[in-house]
């Protein structure tokens, strides 16, 4: 282990956190996970994760990069009972006013709920030696030296009615999601809060959970309807999970919101931009109650435009950056802000911390800039989004709306546009000559259109 390596201390034990103690684990001598709610033994569903209990979609890039720190994730989760499915082949996706051409591609993602992914990936990183979880605690704010130039630990409560303890570390990491302090406590020790950019969307999700069966949607293993905006505003998804159950959610932008009661749900499933959900939910036996969840505005908190910034600290995840979860990106981001710290550390060697944070945030920035751009120029599509529009989003919405056009007949198209989807390819890629050729003509064929 590196000299100036002994402690470091993760704030939060979601998805974020845990990436970030493995990749620290293998820098440090001792890392502590320090998480408010209590770890469950199981995949159970934790207070501080509500949108554990929506779909969540894990990209190729991102289990990918989860491969890197974890290479028996993957078989395990399919032993688990996570079923693989091509979106390409066996997704039925209406988006943008029709189904895309049905065709093998690389787009083979693991479905699974969120308790599942991060139960697998808790276990493994808690059970290394080096590793310890301190949970049902929660983290008050942070310790720094005389003239606040280093953070060097934090303080936590263990248990209500406790007093306050603290606890010193060579690094301390935030990790605490959405409702990160780091903006406050830095504004609080003299430093300037970070630069935000801010795009609302008024998103919200109404997911369920039924029990699953072969023959439940014929010809496909999932279904997933998406709006043509400005005059669809509503999305639908019907994923397989785990343990033979499905998940449905249904939701929308702008206020768009489905109910949380039998009749209203399948009422809105009907008004959805394709059939195929409202035909199979009737059908179906739920296993849970409705949940609901609002998500507000992408949210990014541009810590790498800072001049100054405190040695020993870092912020990770939804801390830094949240993004409408329609595209499925957050983990993805997630694991490769992990990549991205694991490669700093491993550039220095020698144990130095002092240009960390510096690297770490703009190489992370570059990351997020990719997701951001995807993410935030479709939701412009919607007239009442509001915020800071990436520049040239209306060229690209022109661009990709022709994409799409083209990807209901074209396979080559189709496969193209879900690399950039997944993550495996830049959102650039998708200005390859070839593509641009059969894009502009229109696309080409090469793929079967599903059968409805
Ligand atoms: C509705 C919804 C659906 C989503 N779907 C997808 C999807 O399909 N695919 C995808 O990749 N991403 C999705 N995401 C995003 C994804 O959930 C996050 O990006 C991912 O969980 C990483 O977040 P995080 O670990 O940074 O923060 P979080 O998951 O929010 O976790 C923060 C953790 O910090 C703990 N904590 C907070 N404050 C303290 C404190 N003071 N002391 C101690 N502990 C604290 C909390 O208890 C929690 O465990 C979705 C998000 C939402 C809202």
């Amino acid at each position: 282990m590196e000299r100036g390596r002994r402690q470091a201390i993760v704030m939060g034990g979601s998805m974020a956190g845990l990436l970030a103690a493995r990749v620290l684990s293998d820098h440090f001598d001792h890392v502590t996970v320090i998480e408010r709610d209590r770890f469950p033994e199981g995949p159970e569903h934790r207070k501080g994760v509500p949108q554990g209990r929506h779909f969540h979609i894990l990209l190729k890039r991102g289990e990918a990069a989860l491969a890197r720190f974890f290479p028996d994730l993957a078989p395990a989760l399919t032993d688990g009972g996570a079923p693989v499915v091509d979106i390409g082949a066996d997704m039925r996706i209406y988006q943008y006013g029709d189904y895309k051409v049905q065709c093998a591609t690389e787009a083979c993602l693991v479905f699974l709920s969120r308790p599942f992914l991060e139960w697998h990936v808790r276990q493994r990183v808690l059970s290394r030696k080096n590793v310890a979880a301190l949970d049902q605690c929660d983290v008050g704010g942070l310790i720094t030296n005389g003239d606040h130039t280093r953070v060097s630990g934090v303080t936590v409560q263990r248990s209500p009615g406790r007093g306050q303890e603290t606890l010193e570390a060579d690094l301390v990491v935030d990790a605490t999601g959405r409702g990160s302090q780091s903006a406050a406590w830095l504004e609080g020790l003299g430093y300037p809060r970070p630069p935000e950019t801010t795009v609302t969307v008024d998103l919200s999700y109404t997911s369920r959970v039924y029990r699953r069966t072969p023959a439940d949607l014929p010809g496909a293993k999932a279904a997933y309807a998406l709006p043509k905006p400005p005059h669809e505003k509503r999305f639908g998804a019907l994923f397989p999970m785990e343990g033979q159950r499905w998940i449905a959610t249904l939701g929308g932008w702008l206020g768009e919101c489905a109910p949380a009661h039998e009749a209203g749900f399948l009422q809105f499933a009907r008004g959805l931009p394709a059939p195929d959900i409202a035909a199979v939910l009737p059908r179906l036996e739920p296993l849970t109650d409705f949940v609901v969840h609002h998500f507000p505005a992408n949210r990014w908190r541009h810590y790498e435009r800072l001049a100054r910034f405190p040695l020993g600290y870092l912020i990770v995840g939804d801390a830094m950056c949240s993004f409408n979860p329609v595209y499925g990106q957050g983990m993805t981001v997630s694991a490769l802000e992990a990549q991205t710290l694991d490669d700093c550390l491993r550039e220095r060697g020698d144990g130095d911390l002092s240009e960390l944070s510096r690297n770490f945030f703009g190489r992370a920035a570059k990351a997020v800039a990719e997701a951001w751009l995807m993410t935030v120029t479709e939701d412009f599509r919607h007239p009442g989004v509001a915020g800071t529009r990436p520049r040239g989003s209306g060229v690209m919405n022109w661009y990709t709306g022709r994409i799409y056009e083209a990807a209901v007949y074209d396979a080559y198209v189709y496969r193209s546009f879900l690399q950039v989807l997944t993550m495996l390819r830049p959102p650039a890629s998708l200005l390859g000559p070839r593509l641009l050729l059969r894009v502009m003509s229109g696309g080409r064929g090469g793929g079967r259109r599903p059968k409805v």
